[in-house]
């Protein structure tokens, strides 16, 4: 049972320890500094933890798990926790989320769901959540209040921080339960309507699916490990399913790997996806688990995986331009990448 489940049991729906006094409106992320918050009554200054029940920051809700149409009957993965490695917990005594740096992996998660600029990536390593109010915006004492739509901008962290060194191999050391919360939730933070296969399920062989925001149907072989050059195989009886019992057109599906590092550019992988595209018309894509969190971190939203580059709403990323496999690029249709700083 997540900490956040037992913090639910203790307050209120809605209810927040401490408040602003007015809406959070924009909400500013800049690598290693405290995030910076604009409220709809026109003060500014450094956000803090607020506190607040049904914390975005640790769990989602229902609501963000559901699927459109047909798709929703996808056995989908019912887990809320927000945190793939349940780092951060409700810390009773300050009333206020508290990250267990030792779990966290920096994955900024948490930073982009918290509506209140209360988490940062302190060192560029690990979250921390702020609970100082150094510009006294926080007025003490309870209220009850909706959560705020907040316009997001800035970078949590930049591509230098020593996170981004380590995602590959802290990714790499989750299990396939964590891995696949991961992904679900970073596709979800980018703005990708999906779900993850329900663990244990024996019936169903995809491992994701969802909808691109131009609502194309997509479905997705995640691979970590050394089964990456299976995936563009799997991806075509993810497709052959997706069909002929959800009812897509084959040609409107995208079908796309989530790897955590290329292969070497000589793979088989690079072949047997043009093979695919040659015999069958299917343009698998791929793409890595550093690009949703370079997305995340730079507050872009995904598009979707069709057309002939993945597009990027803010135009912030051009992934087919940040892909390199040992400072070479590769052309389409293998773009979506993330090399990690050095
Ligand atoms: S970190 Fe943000 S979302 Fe989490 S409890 Fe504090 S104010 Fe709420
Ligand atoms: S940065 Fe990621 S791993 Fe760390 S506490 Fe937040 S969600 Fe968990």
């Amino acid at each position: 049972m997540s900490d956040f489940i037992v913090h639910k049991g203790r307050r209120a729906a809605g209810t927040f320890a401490r408040h602003y006094g007015a809406d959070v409106t924009d909400l500013h992320h800049e690598h290693g500094k405290r995030t910076a918050i604009m409220l709809a009554d026109g003060r500014t200054g450094a956000g803090t933890c607020l506190g607040c029940d049904s914390a975005p920051c640790m769990e989602k809700d229902d609501s963000e798990l559901t699927l459109f149409g047909a798709l929703d009957a996808f056995p989908g993965d019912p887990s809320c926790d927000v945190c793939p490695t349940r780092a951060i917990y409700w810390d009773n005594e300050n009333a206020a989320a508290c990250v267990e740096t030792g779990d966290c992996i920096g994955c900024g998660l948490c930073v982009s769901r918290c509506p209140y600029g209360a988490i940062r990536l302190g060192d560029g390593l690990t979250a921390l959540v702020e609970t100082a109010d150094p510009d006294g915006l926080v007025i003490a004492g309870p209220t009850k209040r909706e959560h705020p739509q907040v316009k997001r901008s800035g970078k949590i962290a930049t591509l230098n921080a020593p996170a981004a060194a380590n995602l590959p191999r802290t990714i790499a050391a989750l299990d396939d339960a964590r891995t696949t919360l991961l992904v679900r939730n970073l596709l979800n933070e980018v703005g990708l309507n999906a779900r993850t296969r329900r663990r244990g399920d024996t019936n169903m062989r995809i491992d994701a699916v969802g909808f691109s925001r131009r609502e194309r149907p997509f479905v997705a072989e995640i691979e970590t490990g050394v089964g990456v050059l299976e995936s563009p195989r799997g991806l075509l009886e993810d497709v052959a399913v997706l069909h002929s019992r959800y009812g897509y057109a084959v040609d409107g599906i995208d079908p796309v790997s989530i790897i955590l590092s290329f292969p070497n550019v000589r793979s088989e992988y690079y072949q047997v996806i043009r093979d695919i595209e040659k015999v069958l018309g299917l343009r698998c894509r791929t793409i890595t688990v550093g690009a949703l969190v370079t997305l995340l971190w730079n507050c872009t939203k995904l598009d979707g995986f069709d057309g002939n580059t993945f597009t990027v709403g803010a135009g912030t990323i051009d992934l087919a331009d940040c892909l390199g496999l040992d400072d070479a690029k590769l052309a389409e249709p293998y773009s979506g990448a993330f090399r990690p700083a050095k």
